[in-house]
């Protein structure tokens, strides 16, 4: 009797258990078409509905720790401050190092725009290096990884011997000339025809474009050279960031607009300065357009092809070239 009852007892048990255990394969046949249907639909191009925008702060201006950090923090964006190292605690309107510091640590990226913002064209290679090398090595000092550099100027991205002193110490560097930068070094057709981003032509002379020259959209440049109003920059700042549309369809991201500023809510310079409210207008739109807002160190560079490519928010297969541009500052 004992055994049979004990019998009674275990079949039902297993039965229980074969309906639970098929009932979990079910259960993961689905999770696991539904993962594979989302990972699919993401690698067969759904990131191009997606738009990025990589923000950029040079000259380390206290107005920008000021007045445009709790505008990001508000939105939580990151951005790329470039300093310039001997004006941090040396010259007044410029950041502390506690601020750089701050940002830093709350996931900003910081690089450098020289030791002195020195027009470097016009320096011995001596002082180049220094500008340049030193610049880094001071950023490190006080903790901060860096990995690009921003032309004081903009000068110096077509100089050999510059850009020769810049690839020792970085893996990027920005220049300005172009609402929209090109992964693929191929858009800008009037000027270049080169399909890649290799940093030299097959006779060694510097090409258009290459990682040490990714340019970017300067939005207070453009107030000036256009007598831009408020209205007008806004106008003019949601159109630099849509432009990827146009180049982002099908499986890659291709293009992608950097914007810089300078001055924020500075009233010193009115013209050379992005006003408070202005930043929020735009960041908002940003926000309410679900743009994804990258730093420069979201870009990298695969060697193996000589391309830019964007490493976050997700990593993005990038394929084919562009066929034509034509954009104005
Ligand atoms: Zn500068």
């Amino acid at each position: 009797m004992r055994d049979k009852c004990e019998v009674k007892f275990i079949r039902p048990k297993a039965y229980v258990l074969s309906i639970i255990f098929s009932f979990m394969f079910f259960l993961g046949i689905q999770l696991y078409c539904i993962n594979f249907g989302l990972n699919a639909e993401s690698a067969s191009g759904n990131m191009t509905s997606e738009k990025l925008v990589v923000l950029n702060f040079d000259d380390g201006r206290e107005s920008q720790f000021v007045h445009a950090k709790p505008i990001l923090d508000k939105y939580g964006f990151k951005a790329t401050f470039y300093i310039v190292c001997n004006y941090v605690e040396n010259k007044p309107g410029f950041m502390d190092w506690k601020e750089i510091k701050e940002l830093y640590d709350e996931g900003n990226d910081i690089g450098s725009h020289s030791m002195n913002h020195a027009h470097l064209s016009k320096l011995s290679k001596k002082e180049v290096k220094f500008e340049v090398g030193q610049s880094k090595k001071c950023l490190e000092d006080h903790g901060i990884k860096v990995t690009s550099f921003a032309f004081p100027f903009n000068e110096g991205s077509n100089n050999k011997e510059i850009i020769n002193s810049v690839s020792k110490y970085y893996e990027l560097a920005r220049t300005a000339g172009s609402p929209l930068t090109y992964l693929h070094c191929d858009g800008w057709k009037n000027q270049s025809d080169q399909n890649d981003c290799r940093t030299y032509t097959k006779n060694e002379d510097l090409t258009f474009a290459n990682r040490y020259s990714i340019r970017g959209w300067s939005h207070d440049m453009s107030r000036i050279a256009n007598s831009y109003t408020d209205d007008d920059l806004l106008k003019r700042f949601i159109q630099v960031v849509n432009t990827q549309t146009e180049y982002n369809k099908g499986e890659a991201i291709k293009a992608i607009p950097i914007v810089i500023y300078h001055r924020a809510g500075d009233n010193y310079a009115p013209n050379y300065n992005t006003d408070v409210d202005l930043f929020e207008r735009e960041m908002r739109y940003l926000y309410d357009n679900n743009f994804h807002v990258i730093s420069t160190r979201d870009l990298g560079y695969q060697e193996k092809g000589d391309y830019l490519y964007v490493k976050s928010p997700k990593d993005i297969s990038l394929k084919g070239g562009i066929a034509s541009v034509s954009n104005s500052n």
